[in-house]
């Protein structure tokens, strides 16, 4: 079962307030953090339940919120800018699902 996952910072768990959403301040890099946690938890539930390959867009702002050395090295991750497709950049018919 191949996975898409296109993730974007608002509405990550305990990322609640505009600082939390770029720049330099360390609110953003712990939003960074939680963002990180929330996709690979989403992974891990997705692998216990017979993903075979997850595809990882990660989507807001600059584009490479997630913290690659801490993402599940099993997961595929599109990272960065531009993105010809936005959300659904890497989404094609060979997927099973998408989230
Ligand atoms: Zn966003």
């Amino acid at each position: 079962m191949k996975i898409n996952i296109s993730a974007d910072i608002e509405g990550i768990w305990g990322v609640v307030s505009k600082k939390q959403l770029g720049g330099e301040s360390s609110d953003y890099q712990r939003a960074r953090k939680l963002m990180t946690k929330e996709v690979n938890l989403l992974c891990k539930f997705l692998w216990e339940n017979g993903a075979t390959e997850i595809l990882v867009n990660d989507f807001h702002g600059p584009m490479d919120n997630i913290l690659i050395e801490e993402l599940d090295p099993k997961t595929g991750m599109i990272s960065g800018y531009p993105k010809t497709h936005g959300m659904m950049e890497g989404l094609d018919e060979n997927f099973d699902g998408a989230l």
